[in-house]
């Protein structure tokens, strides 16, 4: 049993009985939606974000059969040649009325409500056949990350899920890369382990997303079968003026190339930023400074041109 905590305080966030009780069910909402926190106190925004929850649920359930939802992809750097050697898949919503939304403004509702697994489905399917056109193009063979929530990891068949989008389009397993956050890893069953034991059988590559923002233990870290590590941007975009993130990003390149990992650095915004992790022999980046995410048709002309040394 888990329980969740919203905390309202009278007379600051309300004085009366029912206002108090209604920001104290906002505070609520926001900490059940907040894996890392069993309470939360009440702030005014969070009333906005609530009062904005039923609306976009109602939209969300129409999303994927008015296919609404777009991928856009990140390219990856390989550090010793300056190539780009693939790009990660992230989920926009293009919303008939709000617009362009990220992935922050509706994933989470959507993992609430289990849309995510229909959802996580159609990205997998959809970046495969992406990136199986890439390979056939003048870009060549490029690889693909593809975000996996923490609820497409409990599915009893998200190894079949991965082979039917894979094996429909074409696209060589060990060019799929499915992301999974340490957070997913760090409440993962035996039946997640065997998951992701499955997954790695099919010849898939498996990433630790967001390394370094969770609480995983180190001996977790041993006994994943995971081939790359993505070093968090929040660590990478501090490496100059915090050498606390400094020294952690620097760990856990070691630590990961110690344990025969492969590194990602995200979120890669600085020319000073990549000398750092490409003097720490970190082998991948993502960022600004190479690109910000841009629709499948645009990679293979953006490859061909882009040569970062
Ligand atoms: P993530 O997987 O860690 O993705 C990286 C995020 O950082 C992306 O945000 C990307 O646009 C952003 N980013 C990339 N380079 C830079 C940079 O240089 N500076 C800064 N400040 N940001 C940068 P985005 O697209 O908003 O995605 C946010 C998160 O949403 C992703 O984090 C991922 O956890 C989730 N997500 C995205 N697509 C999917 C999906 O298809 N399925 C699932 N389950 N989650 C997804
Ligand atoms: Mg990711
Ligand atoms: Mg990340």
């Amino acid at each position: 049993m888990a329980a969740s905590i919203g905390i309202a305080i009278f007379p600051s966030d309300g004085d009366t009985y029912q206002t108090l009780l209604k920001n104290a069910d906002a505070a609520m909402y926001a900490a059940k939606g907040d894996t890392s926190s069993a309470y939360r106190f009440y702030t005014p925004d969070l009333r906005r974000t609530v009062a904005r929850k039923p609306a976009l649920d109602e939209d969300l359930k129409h999303a994927l059969d008015n296919e609404e939802f777009v991928l856009h992809f990140e390219p990856q750097v390989d550090v010793k040649s300056g190539r780009v050697v693939g790009a990660e898949a992230l989920i926009r919503w293009q919303h008939p009325e709000r617009g362009l939304l990220s992935p922050k403004a509706f994933m989470p509702l959507a993992e609430q409500t289990g849309q995510v697994v229909a959802i996580g489905a159609w990205v997998l399917t959809q970046a495969c056949r992406e990136a199986a056109a890439w390979s056939d193009g003048p870009a060549g063979p490029l690889n693909v990350g593809v975000n996996v929530s923490p609820l497409q990891l409990n599915l009893p068949n998200l190894v079949e899920v991965v082979r039917d989008a894979v094996g429909n389009s074409g696209l060589a397993p060990g060019r799929l890369c499915l992301e999974i956050t340490e957070t997913a890893v760090i409440k993962a069953s035996e039946l997640n382990l065997q998951t992701l034991s499955d997954l790695h059988r099919e010849g898939v590559i498996l990433a630790l997303d967001d390394f370094g923002t969770g609480y995983s233990s180190l001996s977790h870290l041993k006994d994943l079968p995971v081939d790359i590590v993505k070093v968090d941007q929040s660590f990478v975009s501090g490496v100059f003026n915090d050498p606390a993130d400094a020294a952690i990003t620097e760990a856990i390149i070691t630590l990961a190339h110690g344990l025969g990992h492969d590194v990602i650095a995200e979120g890669i915004e600085s020319q000073g930023q990549f000398d750092f992790v490409r003097r720490h022999q970190c082998n991948f980046v993502q960022g600004y400074l190479f690109s910000a995410p841009m629709p499948g048709d645009q990679l293979a002309e953006f490859v061909a041109k882009s040569r970062f040394v």
